[in-house]
Formats: C-alpha cells, structure tokens, sequence
C-alpha cells in the first residue's frame, strides 16, 4: 500500500515497531517521547512511506523548511497537523545562518559538499534537534506533561541537544560529558549556556562512564517514570526522520527523480547514513552510498569481511565518529533479515554476549551493494584537508575529509556525487592548523564563545549523585 504525502494534513494514522518484534505498534508522540522501544529494540516505521517521481517533482524548488516539513509529515502521523508542522519548520530552521539552510557547494564537475553545519552549534545535529525541540513541545501540551531529557556526550549531540532545548517550557535537560576530554569549543558550547533549564555535569571519567551513568538512569525504573526521563540520542527516531529531508532536498537539486546521485557520509552511529538509505528506501533515486570511518572502521570491516566486531574505542581527529558499536545498524539488519523481530533480537543479544556478529549470506551481499566501506586515519584525514584546500579552496573540517576521501576513493564516472560535511571546520582549530595551518573563524554568533561565563559542576561517575543533582534540577523548574 502506498503512503502519499497529499493532502498534507494528515498522513494517516502511522504507526511504529520494534526492531526487536515485542512492544507492539506505537505512534509517533510515543516513539519521540519513548526513544527506545521497551523490549531494548529501536523503533521504525511499520510501513515505509513512498515517494512517487510526481510527489519528488511537486518539492522541486520550495524552499528547504517546506521540504522538511513535507517529509516530517509522512512520519509524524496525526501527531500533528501539516500547518502546525510546516510552521514548527520555519521557525527551527529560521536560526540557520545560510540561506539556504543545507546549501551545496560545487567542487568539481562531478563533486559536491552538503553543508550542514550552518545551524546553531555547527554541526548537522542541529537538523533534527531544532525540529525535535519543537516537537517536544507540542506533544507535551497536548499531553499536559513534563519531560527530563538526559544524554550523554562526546561532543556535538550536547550541544545541539542543549541549544535546542534551552529555555523551553515542560523541558529540563541535563547532559554529562567526560571532564576535560572534550575539545574546548564543544565544552564552551554546552556550558556558556546559562539557561535554569539546562545542567551540565562533567563527569570524572571518560565518555563510556558517562553513557553507562545514562544507561543506569534510564533502567532505574521509579526513577525514570518519577522524572519522565527521555532521550535525544542518535537511536530516537524522530532525529533520523528529520534528517531524511537534507538528502531529499539535495538530490532535488541535483535533478531527482530524472538523475542519479550518490551520498558519501561520514559515520559514527549510523544515524546519518541511514537518513540517506531511508530516503532511498522512499524512493529517492541515489545510485551509491558510502560509509565513511576514521580508524574506528568497525562498518568498514563488516562491508568488506562480513565480520562486524568490537575493538576498543580509539580517539582520532574526527572525535564525533569514535564509536565502537554503530547503534542505529540494528535498523538496517532488522530490514535484512526480513524484517523478522525474532531473528533481530536473537542477532543482537549474540553480538552483546560475544562482541561479534556476521550476518547470514545474502543479507551481506546486500548491505555490499548498496553501501561502500571507506576507512581513514588521521595522517590521511589531515592529508585530504590539505589536498582539498590546495585543489579547490575548500576548507572541509576533519569529518567531511574523511567523506571526501572516501567520495574521490569510489567515484563513478558522471554520477554526481554529495559529501555530507557534518561540521563547521572552526569548531575543530587544531586540526585545521595542523592540517593548512590556520582556522576559519567562529560565525558571528559565536564569536564571544571564549569570553562567555561558563557553569558546569564536576560530579563523580556515581549515579546516586547524579539522580540527585537532576531531582534538584526539576524541583527548581517545575511550578
Ligand atoms: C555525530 C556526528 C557524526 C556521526 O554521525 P552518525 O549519525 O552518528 O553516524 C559525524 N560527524 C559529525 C561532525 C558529527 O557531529
């Protein structure tokens, strides 16, 4: 059956499983709210919406908050009405500081870079949290309800998750990152936000401290129900839908649905390179995609040797994709497997238990054609910063070098071929001078980041102290 986006008020009653088979069929505030499914499985749409040639042509040109909208809208059901959605859209892209808002810059005759770091912390997680931030709030009206987001951070979810959130009514949101293992710009961006709804912990420990502190939080059952606590992490589905619109958009621009184009993107959690498939699954024609690694090249090795096994996390220059686990590919092996939940949970407690997983056969031969592996070490990230500055005067952050890299590495003779660059390069000095020898500055609305008061508090990695500091938190807000 298919799903079509007119008459865009309500897109039908849309509906959501578990990758896991167990918690049966919720809507979209649920899924938003919930993050994860309760049998530990991550939701996805019980039907895939479709995209005709016709619907692809109709967004031809509108501009990009309308796009999104329309794509938000084959989702979010009857959550929320198309005008109130279309408006939610303006307004969380209205803060971006390009025009275009996901603007693409042409390098060569075949290349191009999609610029999603115009939003307000940077980075392309703005995309989705702008939007969610907003979602939050008309669920949480409807709903008379209060919700406390917690979240763990390397780097850029934190402050995109903090910056969308500040300020807003029903909201609380508390996020712990490792003391003093962030870099300086993505500690500031999180810190030097005085909101009395935000609270930043700097937990003594490191990144997986932090992230088992949430774990242990979220699995505290009377806690968690008592404080509402919700999620923004990369498995919330409402993030990976509202990133679906930028590779729409994109490849509109480029001539879909009559062409061709190929995305190369740089991955941690596989969040944003399923956004692409999703597109593709919707209809979209994009011909290639490419998983782009740092040396954390886990996904790399599964796409070359079926054998998708942990290592240790080891930090690089593109510190938003050191992951050891990519979370969000449970999504891709529940649509491999047929979308068996069964089978899905059994694979998934086999790879928790032993660290490893091959998939069967055919699924693997699947996964190979239709995503590429690309892997990438610093001396080679710094290496592409350079050669693309010389060739072109671009100047591509430490992430999207891995992408191009990886786009030069697996061009197809004229098809048109996207980077996704997911950073601004200020927000990562080091490497930059490293790499050409100087940093662009900071836009102007960050300009004074290094003169702005900071607050944070430094906790130890104890889960009684930090569900103590968050019940503190929501005494102070909550009327
Ligand atoms: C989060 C992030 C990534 C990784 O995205 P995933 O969706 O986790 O694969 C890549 N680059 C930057 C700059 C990021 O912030």
């Amino acid at each position: 059956m298919r799903r079509r986006i007119a008459p865009y008020g309500v897109a039908g009653p849309m509906k959501y499983i578990s990758t896991r088979g167990h918690s049966g069929e919720r809507d979209f505030a649920d899924v938003l709210l919930a993050g994860l499914a309760d049998d530990g499985g991550l939701y996805v749409p019980a039907e895939w919406p479709h995209l005709s040639a016709a619907d692809l042509r109709g967004m031809r040109g509108l501009p990009y908050a309308d796009i999104a909208a329309r794509i938000m809208a084959l989702f979010t059901g009857d959550t929320v009405g198309f005008e109130t959605l279309s408006a939610m859209s303006r307004d969380a892209y209205a803060g971006f500081a390009h025009p275009a808002v996901a603007p693409l810059v042409q390098l060569d005759s075949t290349l191009w870079v999609l610029e999603l770091f115009h939003g307000p912390t940077l980075a392309f997680k703005d995309f989705a949290l702008q939007l969610l931030a907003r979602l939050f709030a008309h669920v949480l009206t409807a709903r008379d309800q209060r919700i406390t987001i917690l979240g763990a951070t390397s780097g850029d979810t934190g402050s995109a998750a903090i910056e969308a959130c500040r300020d807003r009514d029903r909201v609380d949101i508390a996020i712990l990152h490792p003391a003093g293992r962030t870099s300086e710009v993505q500690r500031r961006q999180m810190t030097t936000v005085l909101s009395p709804n935000v609270l930043n912990l700097a937990v003594e420990g490191n990144f997986d401290d932090c992230q088992d502190l949430v774990k242990a939080a979220f699995a505290d059952a009377p806690f968690r129900d008592a404080v509402h606590l919700s999620a923004v992490n990369s498995i919330n589905w409402a993030r990976i839908a509202a990133q679906i619109a930028y590779y729409v958009a994109a490849a509109l621009a480029l001539g879909a649905p009559d062409r061709e184009v190929a995305f190369a993107v740089p991955t941690g959690n596989f969040g944003n390179v399923l956004a692409a498939w999703a597109a593709r699954r919707m209809g979209v024609p994009i011909a290639r995609l490419t998983v782009a690694s740092n040396r954390n090249d886990i996904l790399t090795r599964f796409l070359a040797s079926n054998d998708m096994s942990i290592r240790p996390v080891q930090p690089s220059l593109s510190p938003s994709m050191d992951i050891g686990v990519s979370s969000n590919f449970e999504r891709l092996l529940f649509e491999f497997l047929g979308r068996d939940g069964a089978r899905t949970g059994a694979a998934m407690a086999d790879f928790r238990a032993t660290g490893r997983m091959a998939v069967p056969e055919a699924a693997w031969h699947q996964a190979r054609t239709l995503f590429h592996g690309f892997a990438l070490d610093d001396a080679g990230t710094l290496a592409e910063i350079r050669a693309t500055r010389a060739a072109t005067g671009y100047l591509a952050d430490p992430h999207t070098a891995v992408a191009l890299a990886a786009a030069r590495a697996d061009r197809c003779a004229h098809l048109p071929t996207v980077v996704a660059a997911t950073a601004h390069p200020a927000k990562f000095p080091d490497a930059m001078r490293d790499a050409v020898g100087v940093s662009p500055p900071l836009p102007a609305h960050l300009a004074t980041l290094y003169e702005r008061p900071e607050r944070f508090s430094i906790v130890p990695a104890d889960l009684s102290v930090i569900e103590s500091r968050l019940r503190a938190l929501i005494a102070r807000n909550t009327p």
